[in-house]
């Protein structure tokens, strides 16, 4: 039987999943882990995934024909919602003049042109995929500056580039592995890792190795442990540290780019404070749903990519005309209203969870950067008290995230889904809003919170006694 609470007015309990487990298992016999990204594989959640066969604005629906409030957005990269009119017919009118020619194309220069009078970089270069972008900016970086060593964060995801699986991150961070195999030692052995927010260690590592560093990548704001915001003026520090070694500053946009704000975490720190990246990359959103990143920044240093200059890179799809239109479309429809319906339509979902969760006894930490948000299932109180000042965040590097209680969450996870809520499958990952979601959607979302917190609640680990 539907379970029913007096508030329930949408979408049907889900009850029936046959057709999902079905494809899963088809899937399993042809594909590792029945799935061509491991964290959609619900490892970390347990249970099946579902299979959705279409989705509309806010909505998803599965193969069994259930409607489920989408708050993954594809990881990001829709924005506007699914199959956004305009977008649409944009696409499909792309797709009637051919796919891919493998030669310039207008819809690329004004992608181009579109990023660049948005973001603080002055050329640009596409490619298929953030780990291809974050890849190649290393290169260049290294290439420029003659140097070999690069710097990163515990936690901050940066694709799957060798060299930067060096530390765990999103999907890693679940699944507890300490790097990954397959990866050789001489690929992370020029890697160093710090703590995020933690000013001392970046102070200490460029005093120990500065003349040796070609760059240093962040997130511009770390998405991919949950989101875990730079504490006041971290990226200014960052610029400021690499310039005064000769060290470059790669921002790693891929997921705040066009998300975070109109101009990317960029917008919400860089613009005010005065800095900018050497070099940033992008991706998810200026995709608008298909494989489609990049990376740009200072023209000095993008002068160094072949053909103008010897640093090699390339690609057979890179700037493919559908993709770039399909990103061209998007990017021209974020508006300054659309972040601001983000903005809105993300503080009542964080109260509301917030609000849940108090009230069931689940300790919890909500955080956001912009319009981008994640709930970490973590006891505030046990989180170390931050030298950073007041306005830090509570959890503020990959070690205080890692507390988070993933039982919990697991329970959370679940309860959501069978109303109709479909969050991201694992503990570590922000929340995705877009511009589709409406009344209903967010009504759905309050209405499936109060059962789902005393999931939790009943899951939660009892703190050692
Ligand atoms: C998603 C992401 C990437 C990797 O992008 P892919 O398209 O999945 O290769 C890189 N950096 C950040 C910050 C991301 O969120």
């Amino acid at each position: 039987m539907p379970r029913e609470t007096p508030h329930q007015t949408v979408p049907q309990p889900v009850e029936q999943t046959a057709q999902s487990a079905a494809l899963f298992e088809r899937a399993l016999a042809v594909t590792p882990g029945g799935v061509n990204s491991p964290v959609r594989a619900f490892d970390a959640v347990g249970g099946t995934p579902r299979f959705i066969a279409s989705a509309r604005g806010a909505w998803l629906t599965d193969v069994d024909g259930n409607e489920y409030v989408d708050l993954i957005c594809s990881w990001g990269p829709m924005l506007l919602g699914h199959a956004h009119p305009e977008v649409e017919a944009a696409v499909r009118a792309a797709v009637g003049r051919g796919t891919s020619y493998g030669t310039p194309t207008r819809p690329e220069v004004e992608l181009a042109e579109e990023i660049v009078a948005r973001a603080p970089v002055e050329r640009v270069r596409f490619v298929s995929s953030g780990t291809e972008a974050t890849m190649s900016a290393i290169r260049l970086a290294r290439g420029f500056t003659g140097r070999d060593v690069v710097v990163k964060f515990a936690g901050c995801y940066h694709g799957h580039v060798d060299s930067l699986l060096a530390s765990a991150g999103s999907g890693l961070a679940t699944f507890a592995v300490p790097g990954t195999p397959g990866v050789p030692v001489s690929s992370t052995e020029l890697t160093l890792v710090l703590p995020y927010n933690d000013r001392a260690a970046v102070g200490a590592a460029f005093a120990e190795h500065g003349d040796r560093i070609a760059c240093l990548i962040t997130e511009a704001a770390p998405g991919n442990m949950g989101v875990v915001p730079p504490g006041p003026g971290f990226n200014q520090f960052l610029a400021e540290t690499c310039r005064s070694h000769g060290a470059l500053f790669v921002s790693d946009e891929v997921m705040t780019g066009f998300r975070a704000s109109r101009l990317g975490q960029w917008g919400i720190d860089g613009a005010h404070e005065g800095w900018r990246p050497d070099l940033v990359t992008f991706g998810k959103v200026m995709g608008g749903g298909f494989p489609a990143a990049a990376f740009g920044g200072r023209a000095d240093v993008m002068h160094h990519l072949a053909p103008e200059g010897p640093v090699y890179q390339a690609g057979t799809l890179s700037g493919n005309p559908v993709a770039t239109t399909a990103g061209l479309a998007t990017l021209r429809l974020a508006t300054d209203e659309v972040y601001d319906h983000l903005t809105k339509t993300g503080d009542v979902l964080k109260t509301a969870v917030s609000d849940a969760l108090s009230l069931a006894g689940v300790a919890h930490v909500v955080q956001s950067t912009g319009t981008m948000f994640s709930v970490f299932f973590t006891d505030p109180s046990r989180l170390a008290s931050s030298h950073l000042g007041a306005s830090a965040p509570l959890v503020r590097d990959f070690d205080d995230a890692r507390r988070t209680d993933v039982a919990a969450y697991a329970a959370f996870f679940h309860a959501m889904l069978d109303r109709g809520v479909h969050l991201p499958p694992s503990a570590y990952e922000a929340w995705f809003l877009s511009a589709a979601h409406d009344d209903r959607a967010v009504q759905t979302v309050l209405d499936a919170l109060p059962e789902a917190a005393r999931a939790a609640a009943a899951a939660q680990e009892k703190p050692a006694s």
